[in-house]
């Protein structure tokens, strides 16, 4: 994540379903209807291959850490800016998800000052 800025406000990640809708709710999903946090989105090619089982999930894992990598400054400062977020996606609480994956990413760069806290329902 090498854009990431290391200046931030934010302090707590939740993660939930698509239906919530909070304040703090960021739309990761691959539809990704809210343009602010479209850079966030996977690539129609990865969910539907790792649904097939033409894409492995280490794949999977290793292709959204390129489109994290590729995330703007502009992007990052956004997200980062708010105490609160919550990263939301169609997906079950513990399937296999881009959300999950994003979520450890920016604790590990940030690590020790944004905590995960859980999945609101
Ligand atoms: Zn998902």
């Amino acid at each position: 994540m090498g854009n990431i800025p290391q200046s931030h406000t934010l302090k707590r990640i939740y993660t939930a379903h698509y239906r919530y809708g909070g304040d703090d709710r960021i739309d990761i999903t691959v539809k990704g209807n809210d343009p602010d946090w479209a850079p966030f989105k996977p690539t129609w090619e990865m969910v539907m291959g790792v649904k097939k089982g033409t894409v492995s999930e280490s794949d999977y894992i290793n292709m959204y850490l390129d489109i994290v990598n590729k995330v703007p400054v502009a992007t990052w400062d956004k997200l980062l800016s708010m105490e609160e977020i919550t990263l939301v996606c169609f997906c079950p609480q513990d399937a296999f998800c881009h959300r999950n994956i994003l979520t450890r990413q920016i604790c590990m760069t940030l690590s020790g000052r944004v905590q995960y806290i859980g999945w609101r329902s």
